[in-house]
């Protein structure tokens, strides 16, 4: 630690779930798909393997943009994409949301929130969510607030407001920036992305690793009125000039043309998530209803941190938080029917 700068002895990571390599592991606590990427999209990155590799890519992602921009019906100006949405939040974070003010978010949500706001030394002030998990957006209106993240449907719970409700949330806080995360939202939420047009406070964001299936390629994108791009462009331009290489811009823009692909996956998931929660029901948890490709339930007669462990032991990865309200809950990533079988097999053998 001697060589070590004041901020790396302040920070306080993020800590992803574990990636082991386990053979035969039944791994459902990351949230990555189940299903292979297009079949498309892979070709298309077999393609860019080739001599143009040696020259840096577009700085701008100017194709996979417009891809973006047509698909959500917006324009170029509208669209900034990064090496993962964890990278374009990262960039969000002093653009945008670094204000006297304080920046609010909800009590339970994507621990990542309060380790970004930890290095660029922002105030927080968190929001309760409500006895059944929800976000209630009402109480986000303060007297002093700087500027608001949600994720929407919310991570871990999987619970989702409906556009109404963001529309409430932007257009009662038209004052601040409303950052609205939507990794999940594929999987069955409603997005915010149309409000844009009325809403130059809204900025939203969205990530390639989970309904895409390309985790492993780190593409994310934040959609919003060109001045919040803006702002983006400017941290990024600051950062790393070509954060997207030519292999994921190729990936990314042939995930976005096959949306019959998309589609199909899409329904495999949200059928195994509903098969899931029923047979979770069956053996007695309490199962928070799911907008996501994950689910978030707890057992009355076992103790979360227990239970994850004892799955564990059975080759099964789920994810515990050991967080104030929410310690008692797994984070059950979607897998597919063989892997829930592999789990339900598991769960009966712990509490019988
Ligand atoms: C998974 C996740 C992300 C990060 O996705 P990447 O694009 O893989 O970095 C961001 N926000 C939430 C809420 C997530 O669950």
């Amino acid at each position: 630690m001697q060589y070590w700068s004041a901020v790396a002895r302040r920070l306080s990571p993020y800590t992803p779930g574990e990636q082991p390599r386990i053979e035969g592991l039944v791994k459902l606590n990351t949230n990555e798909s189940p299903l292979p990427p297009s079949p498309r999209a892979l070709a298309a990155m077999h393609d860019a393997v080739d001599d143009s590799l040696r020259l840096y890519p577009d700085p701008e992602s100017v194709a996979l943009r417009k891809v973006l921009a047509a698909y959500h019906g917006l324009g170029v100006e509208n669209i900034f994409v990064g090496n993962s949405s964890d990278e374009v939040l990262a960039h969000i974070f002093p653009a945008l949301l670094k204000h006297d003010e304080p920046l609010l978010f909800p009590d339970v949500t994507y621990s990542f929130y309060p380790v970004w706001a930890n290095l660029h030394d922002i105030r927080t002030e968190t929001v309760a969510l409500d006895d059944d998990l929800r976000v209630v957006t009402g109480d986000y209106r303060r007297n002093s607030a700087g500027a608001i993240i949600i994720a929407n449907p919310n991570a871990p719970t999987g619970v989702a407001l409906g556009r109404d409700a963001i529309a409430r949330l932007v257009a009662e806080n038209a004052d601040i920036p409303v950052v609205v995360d939507e990794a999940y939202v594929d999987f069955g939420g409603e997005t915010a992305v149309p409000l844009i047009a009325d809403h130059p406070n809204l900025l939203v964001v969205r990530t390639f690793s989970k309904s895409r299936a390309l985790a492993g390629l780190r593409v994310g994108y934040a959609l919003g009125a060109a001045s919040l791009i803006e702002a983006l462009s400017r941290v990024k331009n600051c950062f790393n000039s070509y954060p997207l290489g030519r292999i994921a811009q190729a990936g990314a823009i042939a995930s976005v043309e096959d949306e019959a692909y998309f589609q199909a996956s899409l329904k495999t998931i949200v059928a195994e998530r509903e098969n899931m929660s029923a047979q979770l029901r069956d053996l007695g948890f309490s199962v928070l209803p799911s907008s996501a490709n994950f689910i978030f339930a707890r057992h009355p007669g076992a103790r979360g941190g227990e239970l994850a462990q004892a799955l564990r032991n059975r080759a099964v990865l789920v994810r515990h938080f050991n967080l104030p309200r929410i310690d008692d809950y797994l984070r059950i990533t979607v897998g597919t029917a063989e892997q829930s079988e592999k789990l339900f097999a598991a769960l009966k053998d712990i509490l019988k």
